[in-house]
């Protein structure tokens, strides 16, 4: 049985970014806290809590310590809230996704209707929204793209994560709806990557296995996108791997979302090797 990875998988530049930036603030009194896990892979978390650095939901629940703000970032209320408990506040917001937040704030400024096309319930989307203090359309469809009014002048920012064939889709049905249209193509090439590179391989392979938290996003479109291709499991761990899944394979694909840690690949891949 052949095992081959995918070109492209596994931890991103703004995931890497922000756990390396978590570990340099944890803390043994467990007053450093990431406000939303720190992404989107329990394993990950657990191991992070161990390391100092728990995980809060909302600024509430800290009375004093450091907040450390995920990739994913968070609207500018949020700021001014650690700065009004005295909470010290690091920013580990991808450079990708401020630059989204930032675009956001900047047509809104010059007097652009602004509309996102992303996730409406992503938490990169809603902090995007916010920079655009409120303002912004969020659209995620052609037909809702449909419904945006005609505007003098209109502005297009991105979810970092969103499909480029589909921005390009949704963007087209915008075309006709101002005269003066700003696009700003904030997408990462990350997700793009990692998906051309499962594709790919999906295409060679009898057996996909994508490995990544159930709760990440990014990894279950992978396995959507994958099992188009070949039959495909979304897995968590290596734990999950069942015997019966192996009969007759003789090419195992392996890939992981952006958020997936780099020794749960290495835990699947060797014990797909050892059959
Ligand atoms: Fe940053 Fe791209 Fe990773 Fe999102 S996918 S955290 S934008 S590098």
């Amino acid at each position: 049985m052949e095992v081959i990875l995918a070109d492209y998988l596994g931890f991103c530049y703004g995931v890497k970014r922000a756990i390396k930036i978590a570990r340099e603030n944890a803390s043994a009194d467990g007053t450093a806290c990431t406000l939303g896990p720190i992404i989107h892979n329990p394993q990950m978390v657990d191991r992070l809590r161990r390391e100092g650095v728990g995980s809060v939901d909302s600024l509430e629940e800290m009375e004093k310590g450091t907040v450390i703000i995920r990739s994913h970032g968070v609207g500018p209320a949020v700021y001014d809230e650690a700065k009004a408990r005295g909470l010290e506040l690091v920013d580990a917001t991808c450079p990708h996704v401020k630059k989204a937040q930032l675009s956001a704030k900047e047509l809104v400024d010059e007097g652009y209707s602004v509309v996102i096309i992303g996730e409406k319930n992503h938490p990169e989307v809603k902090s995007i929204f916010e920079w655009s203090s409120g303002r912004a359309q969020i659209i995620e469809t052609e037909e809702e793209a449909d419904g945006i009014e005609p505007c003098g002048k209109l502005g297009i920012v991105c979810q970092t994560t969103f499909s480029g064939a589909r921005f390009r889709q949704i963007v087209m049905r915008l075309l006709e709806k101002s005269r003066d249209i700003k696009i700003l193509r904030t997408i990462c090439t990350a997700t793009d990557q990692r998906q051309a590179a499962a594709i790919d391989l999906a295409s060679k392979v009898d057996l996909m296995l994508v490995i990544g938290g159930k709760n990440s996003a990014n990894t279950t479109r992978l396995a959507q996108l994958c099992s188009e291709k070949c039959l495909t499991y979304h897995i968590e761990t290596a734990a999950e791997l069942h015997d019966e899944w192996f009969d007759k394979i003789k090419k195992i694909g392996i890939t992981a979302g952006a958020s997936t840690p780099d020794w749960i690949i290495k835990e699947v891949y060797k014990k797909c090797q050892n059959r």
